[in-house]
């Protein structure tokens, strides 16, 4: 099976300046990865004569499929229609089709259309003329010895539209791609370099056609198995058998598979059991309470949560020992303990969650540095506390804080050890 070769052009001088990050190149390229085309180089170009002709031919020198996306817009600065005219050595012409469908889009939304507008509708007479419905710019195709080319707007949500209506489909009808199947483990609680530490007796042994990779991000890390084969049924079996033989190995770790989040585990484990939380959050100031929150249904389970950020609240309205207050501070494992117990009495939930720390950049000491977070769950009969040593950034610590919490209550309501 010959290897499918893609290259992406995303066009536009506000990519170059830094004024736009090129998301468009990001999501094809994911897009494409998933289905086995292979993209072998992304490029970014001004909005330049000379430097997009270029480009077109050298990507033709190399790839199969050409991806190209941006300035498409009607105006002067927007070159990309007329230089893939020239490119193909054909002339812009009327599509009626293509005119019809910019002047509904104006008509629908009660615009008169300009002059300039119904020159959307005239495309390079040697491309297949791709209906754009999200917007005035219509997709381009062309096929010239044997390599195929898509020309798409900037705007990200109408580029995706055409991928996913035209391009994508296409896919399996012009090249001869494998059968792929994907599954993600999605994993918390463990740095990447130890996960990969515990099951590499496991990766050395996968089979050459079923691929590992590991996907990082803050607190969690992502394991995506793809199998490539000639047959959907039997892949998806011998994905999920690899599967099977390393769950023993990491399962206090998993918390769901593909598109699962920590915060729809957590909803669902909470709901299963029938039990409710409460939150007390100092140092994260309600991010935990929004993450909770963003999972519908959230009402069933989720009591209600508390930003006690001086610690007269944690006292007052939590009933943290002022004692404790004094001998130990705010950031220790005594006071998260307290807090914990009291939201828990104070909302009447089966579980408690607490954070305290010192986000930064400032206000640490030798004894608690930037980054000391202290984090407790109570429950009936149940508590867990842990330590945190993170970073020097505020929002990656509140960040860092939220999944290690969610992952505490994880531990807590399945009662896994540490
Ligand atoms: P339009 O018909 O809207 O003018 P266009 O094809 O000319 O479409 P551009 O003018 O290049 O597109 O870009 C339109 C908008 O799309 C830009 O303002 C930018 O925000 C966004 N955009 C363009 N290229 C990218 C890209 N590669 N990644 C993310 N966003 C992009
Ligand atoms: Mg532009």
């Amino acid at each position: 099976m010959k290897l499918i070769k893609a290259e992406i052009i995303a066009i536009g001088d506000e990519l170059l300046y830094g004024q736009i990050l090129d998301t468009n190149s990001h999501w094809i390229s994911q897009e494409l990865d998933l289905r086995g085309v292979k993209v072998i180089r992304k490029t970014t170009v001004g909005d330049n004569r000379a430097d997009i002709l270029q480009a077109f031919s050298e990507a033709e020198e190399r790839a199969d499929l050409i991806l190209i996306t941006g300035g498409l817009g009607p105006t002067q600065d927007d070159l990309t229609k007329p230089l893939l005219a020239e490119y193909f050595g054909c002339p812009i012409v009327e599509f009626p089709e293509a005119v019809a469908a910019v002047t509904e889009f104006f008509k629908k939304r009660g615009r008169e259309i300009t002059p300039l507008n119904i020159l959307q509708g005239h495309l390079p007479a040697c491309c297949t003329y791709v209906p754009n419905p999200m917007g005035t710019a219509p997709g381009m195709w062309f096929s010239k010895k044997g390599t195929y080319w898509m020309s798409m707007p900037g705007v990200p949500y109408e580029m995706k539209k055409l991928m996913q209506d035209f391009v994508l489909p296409k896919l399996s009808k012009i090249f001869d791609l494998p059968v792929i199947y994907h599954k993600v483990i999605k994993t918390v609680g463990i740095g990447e370099s130890w996960l990969a530490d515990l099951i590499k007796d496991w990766e050395n042994a996968l089979p050459q056609h079923i691929r590992l990779a590991y996907l990082p991000s803050p607190g969690h890390v992502k394991l995506r198995l793809t199998g490539f084969g000639t047959d959907q049924k039997t892949l998806e079996k011998e994905v999920d058998i690899e599967i099977q033989k390393v769950l023993p190995q990491i399962n206090k770790y998993v918390y769901g598979f593909n598109e699962e989040t920590l915060e729809t585990a957590i909803a669902k484990l909470l709901k299963n059991a029938g039990k409710t939380l409460a939150l007390a959050e100092s140092c994260t100031g309600g991010y935990i309470s929004h993450l909770v929150t963003t999972v519908a249904g959230s009402s069933n389970y989720f009591q209600g949560s508390i930003v006690p950020y001086h610690n007269q609240f944690k006292n007052e309205i939590l009933g943290v020992s002022q004692e404790t207050l004094d001998e130990y501070g705010a950031v220790s494992e005594q006071t998260v303990r307290e807090m914990a117990e009291g939201v828990r009495k104070l909302f009447h939930s089966d579980f408690g969650l607490s954070s305290s720390g010192i986000a930064g950049p400032d206000g640490g000491t030798e004894e608690k540095p930037v980054g000391t977070v202290w984090i407790a769950c109570s429950g009936e009969g149940i508590l867990k506390t842990k330590k945190l040593q993170l970073t020097q950034d505020r929002l990656l610590n509140i960040q860092l804080t939220g999944v290690a919490i969610l992952n505490l209550l994880r531990r807590c309501i399945l009662n896994i050890e540490e």
